[in-house]
Parts: C-alpha cells; structure tokens; sequence
C-alpha cells in the first residue's frame, strides 16, 4: 500500500478547502468553516494500485498555525499552490510560496521538487472579474518547471480528480 501526502498550500480565501473537498466528495460546498489545520485521509485506487492518501489543508495561514512551511515540506510527497485567478495578490504570493517551497527542500531534504508541484489557479468561473491572465500562471509554472491547471472548483468536478490524479501519481514517483 502506497502511503501519499499531499499539501495543498495558498492564501486565505483561494479555495484550498473548496478544491479538496471537491475532490474528495464530488461537491462544492459554498461555504466551508473550518478555522483550523487539518489532514483529510482516503484510500483510494489510481491505475489499480491502492492508496492511503493524505491532504493537508492549513485552512487559514494564521501566525498561530501549528506547522510551518518547513514542517509541511518536511512531510509532503508533493504541492498544490493555490491562488486565485481574481486576486493578483495571491499568485505573487503563489509565486513566493513556489520558491520557498523549492529553497526549503533542497536545503533541507536535498532534492528537487517541481514534478510533485501543482499550480493552481482557482475561481476560473469568476473569469468576468479575472486579475491574472492564464499565460501569467503558465509562465510562472514554466519557470519553475512545476505544472500549470486552472480549474474552478465550483464547476469542475472533472478536472479537478485529474489534476488531484496527476499530482497523485507524481509524487508517488510514477
Ligand atoms: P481557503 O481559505 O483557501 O480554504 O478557501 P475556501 O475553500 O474556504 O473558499 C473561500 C471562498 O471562495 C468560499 O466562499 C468558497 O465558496 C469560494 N470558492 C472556492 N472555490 C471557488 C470557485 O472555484 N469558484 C467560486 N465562484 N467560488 C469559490
């Protein structure tokens, strides 16, 4: 049995909650309370191998957060960085979180991470009110070799299991 841990890290308000749960369940839930960290567990099947995977939501990057980014690096298998295609503030700080994340592995685990980084940008139903242009997120991701999806996870079911799959399989090394 494959032991999976994904991180799934973003400002407040980008969706992280959303897009898991969404994932997990199949629903969008509108409004989703919950003020503090917590791992979501599955098991689940991808390409006939068995999975216990584990999803780490900090829910709000508060100052009191329990773990840090170094602890989330520490025990993650793979990223998803989360901004909000409506919120520019939030991909620039997609685009620091990235390099942080990159720093902190390979000084600390020595090793290169940008197959197992996921960039998402959330709220592509909200496009009307667009603040970041998806070749702005696509060059971001080509920078940093990472991989690039913009999805809404109010809308599409479909495509977010495929990138949560993907990031799934990457950071299991197949
Ligand atoms: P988090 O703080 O990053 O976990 O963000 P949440 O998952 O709590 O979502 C913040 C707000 O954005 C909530 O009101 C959600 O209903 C809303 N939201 C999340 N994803 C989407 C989306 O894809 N489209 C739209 N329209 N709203 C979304």
């Amino acid at each position: 049995m494959n032991e999976i841990k994904l991180a799934v890290l973003g400002t407040d308000g980008v969706g992280k909650s959303a897009l898991i749960v969404r994932f997990l369940t199949k629903r969008f839930i509108g409004e989703y309370a919950s003020s503090s960290e917590c791992i979501y567990k599955k098991r689940l099947s991808i390409d006939g191998r068995q999975i216990n995977l584990e999803i780490f939501d900090p829910c709000s990057q508060r100052s009191d957060s329990k773990s840090s980014l170094i602890d989330q690096v520490n025990w993650a298998d793979g990223f998803v960085v989360v901004y909000d295609i409506g919120d520019r503030s939030s991909f620039v700080s997609a685009k620091a979180l990235i390099r942080r994340i990159r720093e902190l592995s390979s000084e600390i685990c020595k090793r290169e991470v940008t197959s197992v980084i996921f960039l998402v940008g959330n709220k592509q139903d909200l496009c009307h009110v667009r603040e970041v242009r998806e070749e702005e997120g696509l060059l971001l991701a080509g920078e940093n070799k990472c991989h690039f999806y913009e999805l809404s996870a109010a809308e599409h079911h479909q495509e977010v299991a495929i990138m949560f799959a993907k990031a799934i399989r990457n950071a299991s090394g197949s």
